[in-house]
């Protein structure tokens, strides 16, 4: 399951950041996730509860922002978001738009501990 191998590295990259910092308890993570990096977002917030257990994570609510898919159109030279994903043309003059701007991210922004 590729979100299970997710949440676990999110778990490792919290519980390192907190020894870091001195902190005991991991009280919320906050994850940027974009809507076209594959990942499904219930999933992993399953994931993330199951694979917390037992670390100084247990507990902690999982903050997912989810970003939409930005991309650059050529023509007119703006940034543009697609009507439907996965569909990368502009939806203002239909222009091809291969150059993908947002919406890949998987990124840890923060914690909240304690
Ligand atoms: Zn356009």
């Amino acid at each position: 399951m590729h979100e299970l191998s997710i949440a676990l590295s999110l778990v490792e990259m919290a519980e390192e950041q907190t020894r870091k910092q001195g902190g005991s308890q991991v009280f919320s993570v906050h994850l940027k996730l974009g809507l076209l990096s594959g990942v499904v977002k219930d999933a992993l917030l399953f994931a993330f509860e199951a694979a917390s257990v037992g670390t100084l994570v247990e507990g902690a609510t999982l903050m997912i922002e989810e970003l939409p898919v930005v991309v650059f159109c050529p023509n007119c030279q703006q940034e543009q978001t697609p009507c439907e994903l996965f569909q990368f043309f502009c939806p203002v003059c239909a222009t091809p738009t291969p150059e993908i701007r947002s919406g890949k991210e998987l990124t840890l922004v923060g914690l909240e501990i304690a």
